[in-house]
């Protein structure tokens, strides 16, 4: 049980040539867990030495530290890169609370410590899964926005797996990381009827993206990374933003501006945002913004409104016809987490007693 990672990954190397000739290869003994893959997880992991390295992780998430002193959710995580030669296990892990309720989580901490150890080019090339030891049974959701945003910046991540090992009951489960990703051009396309909005509000809503598109402050952001957004509230107000920049790289998400911006008005439930970027481009949705949206848009159910109605516009040129995508943030966000559902009760107290 207290074996140290370095310890149990020279037993994964020793078990690693054993595995190979091991009749059953759903099964890898290591450290002190006998970690077993179910029939869905083999479906991915079909070579031995995969097998062995998810082992080799799992046992190092385990032993990782972490101080989820707010969510009392430890999210230890491992990977295996190559060094010198050798597999090399990598730990990270969540943090949580710096006065506010901010975190490092543990994808962001394990990739950060991967390319600490092997360098970014390298870190790409090696990091072939996400493994995460719980002692819990394992959940059936994808990482946050933000992770997804950086797993997709520092990862293969059309390859990438992600695991979860359970240390209740030894089962190995794994997902591919590209299940959670839906690209805007997947967004489908529709008539400025079918958004269901009123023509004059629809045009209320383009104007003010496009006009906040012109704001924001954008001294490292991209033309078509730079985005306006417009929200439009239950109560029938028009909210906008744009992205923000800045040395700290602590980047202001439009989203997540004008979600703030109806929530400073005490308008808690939204309507539709629509997003606008540079002509010629469609707009990217971050994926952290998108948590933004799926965490309002989980406001509406608990009030029986329709999801949030996510627009992003489409322009060849500055006077061309507008061309219109829509989706929900639940459908842009699929095996998304809520306030709304692991503490129910808090949000339907706190909407209550604030929301109009
Ligand atoms: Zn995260």
């Amino acid at each position: 049980m207290n074996q140290t990672p370095r310890v149990s990954s020279y037993l994964v190397v020793v078990l690693f040539g054993l595995a190979c000739a091991l009749p059953d290869q759903s099964a890898v003994e290591s450290g002190s867990h006998t970690w077993t893959l179910t029939e869905s997880a083999q479906e991915h992991v079909t070579e031995p030495a995969l097998e062995a390295q998810i082992a080799m992780a799992l046992d190092a998430a385990a032993e990782a530290g972490t101080d989820p002193s707010i969510s009392k959710y430890h999210v230890r995580a491992a990977t295996v890169v190559q060094r010198e030669g050798h597999d090399h296990a990598v730990v990270g892990g969540n943090s949580e609370w710096y006065g506010y309720p901010e975190a490092i989580h543990g994808e962001t901490s394990l990739m950060n410590h991967a390319i600490n150890l092997v360098g970014p080019e390298a870190a790409r090339e090696d990091v072939a899964f996400l493994a995460f030891y719980t002692d819990r049974t394992c959940g059936t959701g994808g990482s946050c926005g933000d992770c997804r945003d950086y797993l997709m910046t520092t990862t293969r991540w059309e390859d990438l797996l992600m695991v979860c090992g359970s240390g209740a009951d030894n089962s190995v489960h794994v997902n591919r990381f590209a299940k959670w990703v839906v690209p805007e051009s997947d967004f489908p396309e529709v008539t400025p009827e079918a958004t269901g909005l009123p023509g004059a509000r629809l045009d209320a809503l383009v104007e003010a993206a496009l006009e906040a598109r012109a704001g924001g402050v954008s001294l490292f952001t991209t033309a078509d990374q730079h985005l306006g957004v417009s929200a439009l509230s239950t109560e029938g107000k028009i909210y906008r933003a744009a992205g923000a920049d800045d040395a700290a790289f602590h980047y202001r998400y439009p989203i997540g501006a004008v979600l703030q911006q109806a929530a400073a008005h005490r308008d808690y439930f939204v309507e539709a945002v629509v997003v606008a970027t540079a002509p010629g481009h469609t707009p990217r949705v971050s994926y952290r913004d998108r948590q933004y949206g799926y965490e309002s848009s989980s406001f509406n159910g608990k009030r029986g409104h329709q999801p949030i109605k996510l627009i992003v516009l489409e322009q060849d040129g500055d006077d061309t016809p507008i061309r219109y995508r829509m989706t929900t943030f639940e459908d842009a966000l699929p095996g998304a987490f809520s306030t709304a559902s692991f503490m129910p009760e808090a949000v339907d107290r706190f909407l209550e007693q604030r929301a109009r």
